[in-house]
């Protein structure tokens, strides 16, 4: 059995003719002797529209959040409506989606009456986006000839009750995907579930952060020890940047798990920062591909990338972080100090991403604003403490960066004419990182890329596809 896990992302599935592309692509595979399972996202931007209406809602505003459910119910019936016509489907799942969609207003109107949203509520809201999707394609693939069954992904990824960002219990995954995805594929069926979406052990609705279908790919195709792990998204691949920050980015053909996991970690979207873990442990490929463009190769994701003669593999960027400067000169040599300010970030729950200390001072940057006047008022009784928002960490991803001679002077040369803040290179051989001003990150990308990536190693990048973008511009 020639497994393959294939995860579309919300442009994939944003409306018909996204679906038909999709729907294509894994008929593609079957016709290569491939055993298909399906994650599909929610259709493009409705997660962040269910979110709106759930923040509607919590504040009263019972009209706007009902109206926006009311537009996505015509979005997805229309979308099912005209792709699903001649089997005996299509009423069912018309029916469906207004089933889905009158349980979605009975939350809102209970969350704008209580005047209160949970991140256990949250979690049930946005979940319909990845609830209904899957059962459109599903019904879609079924009307294009493909023997496709819906799998609620609730049932088979199962995780703690950290609403919002659920971790996968992996042990009850490896059990429970092939338990409800082998007998279907053995029946030669195309198992299509949502992903992002999850459950708890006592069946109550999490999720796994927001881009987390990409990670619900990889967790299935690592439980069912797929041969390849392939992510269908909107752009060629990994690419060199953020190609709507950099339109001449070129793609990466081929990166290690190491490198891809840095870059999704420091800001790459392209890559939920997880996706990697399950499929290191399992040694398994992931292959990010363009829905858009299926012929094209993608990049490759795998354990030993070979030699690459450029610096650089990736530029990514991370915006809306703060950084928290802790000065304590009473604490002056004392031992504990560190220990005692990780203890209050631990204490919020608060990730950080980067630390830079000197005598008496140290500076913190995080990515989540929710708990900093929290934090500051419990750092401020061991220092004084101060908090900037609006930040941006520009991370440089290579191998070897540290084995360079003179890399750092050619990097801070390239962005002499920004502010740096923070730098930080050491803990990680691939990796260089520095802190700017948020305004200032796409500015940084570009003098970087123009710096970095002139004569890129075309065993790598593809040059090919740039030297074709110049010829036909010219
Ligand atoms: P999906 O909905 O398919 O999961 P995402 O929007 O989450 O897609 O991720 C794809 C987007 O990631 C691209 O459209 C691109 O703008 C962005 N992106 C950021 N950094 C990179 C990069 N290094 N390579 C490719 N895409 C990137
Ligand atoms: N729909 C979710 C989001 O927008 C998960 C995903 O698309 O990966 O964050
Ligand atoms: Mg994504």
């Amino acid at each position: 059995m020639s497994l393959v896990v294939m995860k579309f992302g919300g442009t994939s599935v944003e409306d018909p003719a996204a679906i038909g592309r999709t729907a294509a692509i894994v008929k593609g595979r079957i016709t290569q002797g491939k055993s298909p399972v399906v994650v599909v996202s929610a259709m493009a931007k409705v997660t962040d529209q269910l979110l709106r209406a759930a923040e509607a809602a919590s504040l009263g505003d019972r009209t706007g959040a009902l109206a926006i459910s009311s537009r996505l119910r015509s979005r997805h019936r229309d979308t099912a409506a005209e792709l699903v016509k001649k089997t005996e489907d299509s009423a069912a799942i018309i029916d469906l989606i207004d089933q889905e969609f009158d349980s979605l207003d009975e939350i809102l109107r209970g969350v704008a009456a209580i005047l209160e949203l949970t991140p256990r509520i949250s979690d049930l809201i946005v979940s319909f986006g990845e609830r209904i999707s899957s059962r459109i394609v599903a019904a879609a693939f079924r009307e294009k000839g493909m023997d496709a069954a819906h799998v609620d992904a609730r049932e088979v990824i199962i995780t703690d009750s950290e609403f919002q960002k659920a971790a996968p219990l992996d042990e009850v995954i490896e059990k429970r995907a092939p338990e409800k995805l082998i007998p279907l594929v053995r029946q030669h069926k195309v198992p299509v579930m949502g992903g992002f979406i999850a459950s708890n052990e006592t069946g109550i609705t999490t999720t796994l952060g927001r881009g987390g279908s990409d990670y619900t790919g990889a967790l299935v195709g690592g439980a069912l020890s797929a041969e390849a792990i392939e992510i269908w998204t909107d752009v060629d691949g990994i690419m060199t940047t953020d190609p709507r920050i950099c339109p001449d980015a070129l793609r990466v053909k081929i990166i290690s798990f190491e490198e891809a996991a840095e870059l999704a970690y420091f800001g790459a979207k392209v890559l939920h920062p997880a996706t990697i873990l399950p499929a290191v442990r399992k040694n398994i490929p992931v292959l990010v591909l363009n829905s858009l463009n299926a012929k094209c190769e993608g990049t490759r994701i795998i354990s030993l990338a070979p030699h690459c003669k450029s610096p650089f593999k990736c530029i990514a960027v991370k915006k809306k972080l703060s950084i928290i400067d802790v000065v304590a000169s009473r604490m002056l040599m004392s031992h504990g100090y560190l220990s005692q300010i990780f203890a209050i970030f631990d204490k919020h729950k608060c990730v950080v991403d980067m630390v830079s200390t000197s005598e008496v001072s140290v500076s913190l940057t995080v990515d989540s604003n929710a708990s900093l006047p929290e934090i500051a008022a419990d750092l401020s009784k061991l220092a004084d403490v101060k908090y900037e928002p609006k930040k941006a960490l520009i991370c440089l991803v290579g191998e070897d960066i540290r084995g360079q001679n003179g890399m750092a002077a050619q990097v801070f040369n390239a962005v002499r004419h920004i502010n740096v803040r923070m730098i930080s290179q050491g803990a990680s051989e691939i990796n260089m990182s520095f802190m700017i001003e948020e305004d200032d990150a796409d500015e940084a990308v570009r003098s970087l890329h123009a710096a970095f990536f002139q004569n890129p190693d075309p065993s790598v990048f593809d040059v090919e596809a740039r030297k074709q973008l110049l010829a036909s511009s010219s």
